[in-house]
């Protein structure tokens, strides 16, 4: 990279622009724009890009940069090829069992547990690691067929003894919005999420606060913060118009 890569210009535009957007809805509902840590999804972009992108965060040991992938094999590349940088890898794609080691490997928090087996499948293989590891539960709030995760009426009744997994650090819950044109059909998906976050945490189960609610995209997020996101998952939205040769 140098001074004259166009990428370094365009992301620069990119981040300014989705971080002015995070911060005037922050703003609308009254949250200090530092209650909300935007991960960025890097599942589409080339390793030569996230190096533009971690000099354009200003990414260091004190200010690690914030990096989702959906696939652990190419969480476990990447975390390979990016080692020395400073990256906290978040993991938010659906996870089989047989590939939890990489999980447990790389990923500073997991947000996509979405079944009783897998949270049992990463406990034991946390535990074999040594490590406690950081995780979110995702539910299906909007009950659509073919998506992950927990059913809220579920999580709600089994939760704890869901709860109990000694190698884990249950922080909160994910999900995502069915697919709209208009930000504002996802309201209620986040709405509900917050709602049973707001109940399960009313319980104060020992270590159980669930500070986390990973919502919104980047067709979504600022409806997200609105409803309490505090951690966003975005990816087209900071890497549009971004030059593919130069
Ligand atoms: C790809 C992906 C995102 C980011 O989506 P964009 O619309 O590109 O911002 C967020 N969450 C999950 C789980 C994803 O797979």
């Amino acid at each position: 990279m140098n001074s004259s890569d166009p990428r370094l210009a365009q992301l620069t535009t990119n981040l300014s622009h989705v971080r002015r957007r995070m911060q005037s809805a922050c703003e609308r509902v009254g949250r200090p724009s530092d209650s909300v840590r935007l991960v960025a999804v890097t599942k589409t972009i080339p390793v030569d890009a996230m190096h533009i992108f971690l000099t354009v965060l200003g990414a260091d040991a004190t200010h690690p940069a914030d990096f989702g992938e959906n696939r652990p094999q190419q969480l476990a590349s990447r975390a390979q090829e990016l080692a020395g940088s400073a990256i906290h890898w978040h993991f938010i794609g659906h996870l089989q069992r047989n590939k939890v080691d990489l999980a447990v490997a790389h990923a500073s928090l997991v947000h996509s547990v979405d079944s009783e087996r897998l949270l049992q499948a990463l406990n034991a293989e946390a535990g074999k690691a040594g490590r406690t590891l950081p995780v979110l539960l995702e539910v299906n709030v909007s009950g659509e067929a073919q998506k992950d995760g927990f059913a809220p009426a579920d999580l709600e009744a089994r939760f704890e003894l869901l709860a109990r997994q000694p190698h884990l650090d249950i922080q909160g819950l994910m999900t995502m919005a069915p697919l709209a044109e208009d930000p504002e059909l996802a309201r209620p998906t986040f709405r509900g999420l917050r709602a049973l976050r707001d109940r399960l945490a009313a319980r104060s189960l020992p270590g159980l606060t669930l500070p986390h609610l990973s919502m919104g995209m980047s067709g979504d997020f600022e409806v997200a913060i609105e409803e309490g996101a505090t951690l966003v998952r975005v990816g087209s939205a900071l890497w549009e118009d971004l030059p593919t040769s130069f």
